[in-house]
């Protein structure tokens, strides 16, 4: 049991891989129907595109030669949105306390090159820590998944076809120039690579070679390179040093839930005038374009969250990661659990669930921005009308309570 409860609380969390960071409008429907054969007639369509890319013939002969169709990657593709978490339970998991343990056990073993990064690039050594921490588990399960083949199958499925596509031709640029050899490029099922689980085009724009072999090495077994690519992707996605990323809060009694939003943003002064107070005590610390959310609503933890938050976002746009990140940061640097209780009596939303509550407030008037199950502003911003219409605290959460509430019931 014990073994298993760990293996559990390392496992990476899939559910929010990088791709999400796909703008969800660009979905296509994917294909019907795919086979083996037809992801070989589609190797010789898409080859004219590639060659047009400047990929060699001889390259995209003998690397397509070598790849296969994964219908199990299309299938986790398609299921990304059927199963959510609640932001508890994905923090119980990406900063449980072994996480933690085996960051502050990183950060002992690889300290002098930690320090080495964060001089050069800004970016705190226990963030760099958290991104290892939360992407592969330390480096432990980097993925096994032969990453053309991810990537090939991902294009052929049609519904990012341009993205997936993009990457793939990249992907084969990195063999081309020998960079890795296609044995050692593997990863995860959506194609996500090394220690830190970059694209390729994320590694063509923000890799380097900290440990001056003259590769952009992300797949070895030493992290410098992949942990280095890390930090200099934060510090090209605008994280400041010496700036928090977001720290609890607690929000005073009758609180504007209008205000928790990222696009309501004001200076930390402006936010202790209005009676936010650190969760730990003590004063805001100075910052400007600061935020407050409250990811579970009402009923849960609120956090204040500064520009390296969207730094972060960078990476994964999910708020539950951003925070895993941060949290996990603090927690291995010694900082202390989340103050504030969860709601743990609700569970997440079923995508079935989620579309009803959207059905529902369409219909009594409250625009939810479409029925596609997921919770974007649109639905948050009709569950806070339909909220304030019912002399409720307007918080925007779609909890259990809300469906039930719509129901009538
Ligand atoms: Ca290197």
């Amino acid at each position: 049991m014990r073994v298993l409860a760990l293996i559990l609380a390392l496992l990476p969390l899939p559910a929010l891989a990088q791709t999400l960071a796909e703008p969800e409008g660009a979905m296509a429907e994917g294909r019907e129907v795919e086979t083996e054969a037809g992801f070989r007639a589609w190797i010789q369509d898409y080859r004219v595109k590639a060659l047009e890319a400047g990929i060699s013939a001889a390259t995209w002969d003998r690397e397509m030669r070598g790849a296969t169709f994964l219908p199990d990657v299309v299938r986790r593709d398609r299921n990304q949105n059927e199963f959510t978490r609640t932001i508890w339970d994905y923090l119980d998991i990406a900063v449980s306390d072994e996480r933690v343990a085996m960051g502050q056990a990183a950060l002992k073993k690889h300290g002098p090159l930690l320090e080495k990064i964060e001089a050069q690039y800004g970016v705190r050594k226990e963030i760099v820590l958290a991104v290892w921490g939360l992407e592969t588990s330390y480096g432990n399960f980097r993925g096994n998944t032969d990453t053309i083949s991810a990537l090939a199958t991902l294009t052929y499925d049609g519904r990012r076809e341009a993205f997936f596509g993009e990457q793939l031709l990249q992907a084969l640029r990195i063999l081309e120039a020998g960079e890795i050899s296609r044995a050692d490029m593997q990863g995860s099922w959506a194609g996500a690579m090394g220690h830190t689980q970059f694209m390729p085009t994320s590694w063509r724009d923000f890799a380097v070679d900290f440990d001056g072999d003259g590769k952009r090495n992300l797949w070895s077994d030493d992290p410098a390179d992949a942990l280095a690519s890390a930090a200099h992707y934060l510090a090209e996605h605008g994280w400041a040093a010496g700036v928090p990323w977001g720290m609890e809060v607690t929000l005073p009694k009758g609180f504007d839930y209008d205000l928790t939003s990222e696009r309501v943003v004001k200076t930390a002064a402006e936010w202790a005038a209005l009676g936010v107070t650190p969760a730990a005590g003590g004063a805001l610390p100075a910052g400007e374009r600061v935020s407050i959310l409250v990811p579970a609503g009402a009923q849960g933890a609120a956090f204040a969250i500064w520009p390296n938050f969207q730094a972060i976002e960078s990476y994964n746009p999910a708020d539950a990661y951003v925070i895993a990140i941060g949290h996990l940061a603090d927690r291995i640097a010694g900082g202390e659990p989340i103050r504030t209780a969860w709601p743990r009596h609700w569970k997440a939303l079923t995508l079935e669930e989620r579309k009803e509550v959207q059905e529902r407030l369409s219909a009594a008037g409250f625009d939810a921005g479409g029925v596609d199950g997921r919770i974007g502003p649109k639905t948050v911003a009709a569950v806070k009308a339909w909220q304030r219409a019912r002399g409720l605290v307007a918080d925007g959460y779609a909890s259990p309570d809300v469906l039930r509430d719509l129901r009538g019931k």
